[in-house]
């Protein structure tokens, strides 16, 4: 099936690199497919170190230029890039669905939600502010000025096309640093569209540079990133042994670097929950782009005096959820991103029904005529679960809420740290001083009190332990930017 955009030159099919449109310098290509189908439908380049080189060449050259603007201006340009995303929504709405697989409505929200960082980013720009250091003599004066840090290179995953590069290249930009950017291979055009807009809002030469490479080459580039001493940052999203694979190979040139890696959400019903609400917010947090998110939860944990009554609205409610491809409007949970993740998602049900878990709801792979394609997955609800399965271990990825019973706050509080992840973690409570005390306890970066949908661009996003560090949105989004120059002045 054909993409149709209202704007057909937003479908790109070359690197960006000092502000010109070029194939791969040795011509390798790198497919697009449609997950929904499983099928090709876009080329890009599957570019490699020389093409990484290229692109830092240029960012370097630029950086001087583009950190003395003045901060109003750098905000123009991100104001202006922010109201073409927001002009072209539909059009990159159909993209990411198209690549990456999710329902239409959620494709428009998610740009909506890209574009809210660079809006808010526009806004921060202006607002840098350093600090003078009260003096111990009248002749000295101290000042603490903020500077861009330099070339950043920044490197996406798939879930989240267009908001993953959005408030990398937005904060860095404010900041008055230059962009080499690599997209998730599975996703590189909504990543190419944006870049298309940046550069029609009058985007400076080698500003922002955007490269995209095959899995398999994914590493030549990043490598390339990683041992020139020019890049000064690393902004890296995606999955912790790749983070931590930059945390290693980075060392060498000791740069920065802002981690968003994995996640292993708990979501706590106790007793004294808002059931209803409880469920909504679970729906909410759980099936947004299929469970395919680093914030939603991966274990469910109802207090034992409600749990029979919680398990059975939620399942009313998984039943209802409508699975198909992006191009229904009525579809709800889209096809999963490829084989690899059904596969996941399919091993941790089997894993967790062997260890003595029971389905109530999916369990299974879809296919049939309407959903031709091999990549869908039932939203699923397993109960009985318990801590050895995989399912509550590792990133599930996907539609399926395991469920566990518990009857104590103190444990379960520890069973949800009892992880080595720290991203996002939920519960649900109508004790204020329960609220305080688990808020308090859960060893995470981020946590939903009442609240299933918590994302903003003007909070802090990130996380602890193995989930990383370094923020997202918000003004700690900007300082991750950002160093200090201490200046000691005598006159
Ligand atoms: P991934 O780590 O496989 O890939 C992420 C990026 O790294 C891609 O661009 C990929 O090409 C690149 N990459 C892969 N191998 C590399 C290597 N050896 N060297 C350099 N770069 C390499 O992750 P994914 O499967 O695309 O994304 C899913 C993961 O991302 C999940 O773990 C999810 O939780 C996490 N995630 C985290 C956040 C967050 O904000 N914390 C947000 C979204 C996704």
């Amino acid at each position: 099936m054909s993409l149709t955009l209202n704007r057909p030159d937003l479908l790109r099919a070359q690197n960006f690199i000092d502000a010109r449109w070029r194939d791969g310098l040795d011509g390798r290509v790198l497919a697009v497919s449609d997950p929904a189908l499983d099928l090709d439908f876009a080329r890009v380049p599957d570019s490699g170190a020389a093409d990484a080189r290229a692109a830092v060449d240029a960012a370097f050259a630029a950086g001087p230029a583009w950190r003395a603007l003045a901060p109003r201006e750098r905000s123009r340009l991100l104001r202006h890039w922010h109201d073409l995303i927001m002009a072209n929504q539909e059009d990159l709405a159909r993209l990411i669905s198209r690549e990456q697989g999710k329902p239409l409505a959620e494709g428009r929200g998610e740009v909506a939600y890209a574009a809210s960082y660079v809006e808010w980013f526009a806004e921060e720009a202006v607002r840098m502010h350093g600090d003078q250091i009260p003096s111990p003599s009248p002749r000295r004066r101290m000042l603490a000025v903020k500077e861009p840090v330099g070339v950043v290179a920044a490197i996406t995953p798939w879930n989240f096309p267009a908001a993953m590069i959005a408030r990398k290249i937005a904060p860095a930009l404010a900041a008055g640093c230059t962009v080499v950017a690599k997209p998730a291979e599975d996703t590189p055009l909504t990543s190419l569209a944006l870049i298309k807009l940046l550069e029609e809002a009058g985007l400076p030469h080698g500003v922002v540079n955007l490269v995209t490479a095959s899995r398999g080459r994914a590493a030549e580039v990043v490598d390339e990133w990683l041992a020139d001493p020019r890049v000064r940052k690393i902004t890296f999203t995606g999955s912790t042994p790749v983070g931590k694979h930059l945390a290693r190979e980075s060392a060498g040139t000791l740069k920065r670097l802002s981690l968003e890696l994995g996640g292993n959400a708990p979501f706590i019903v106790f007793e004294d929950a808002d059931l209803d609400a409880a469920v909504e917010g679970l729906m909410a947090a759980k099936f947004r782009n299929g469970g395919q998110t680093c914030v939603c939860p991966n274990r469910v944990y109802v207090h034992d005096r409600v749990h029979d009554a919680f398990v059975g609205r939620l399942c009313a409610r998984v039943a209802a959820l409508r699975v198909g491809p992006a191009s229904d409007p009525a579809s709800q949970i889209g096809p999963m991103i490829n084989g690899r993740a059904v596969d996941k998602i399919e091993r941790h049900v089997q894993d967790a029904q062997a260890r003595g878990a029971r389905v109530m709801v999916g369990g299974d792979r879809v296919r049939d005529e309407d959903r031709p394609g091999p990549n869908y997955f039932a939203p699923t609800v397993l109960v009985d679960v318990d801590g050895t399965m995989a399912c509550t271990v590792e990133e599930t990825f996907g539609p399926v809420v395991p469920v566990t019973r518990f009857r104590d706050e103190t444990a379960v509080v520890a069973l949800a740290n009892d992880t080595p992840f720290g991203l996002a973690a939920y519960f649900y409570s109508r004790d204020p001083a329960r609220i305080r005390r688990v808020s308090d306890a859960l060893e995470s970066g981020i946590v939903g009190v009442n609240a299933g949908a918590i994302a903003s661009e003007s909070a802090p996003f990130g996380g602890i332990k193995d989930s990383g560090y370094g923020r997202e949105g918000s003004r700690q989004g900007l300082e991750d930017y950002l160093q200090f120059k201490y200046v000691c002045e005598d006159v």
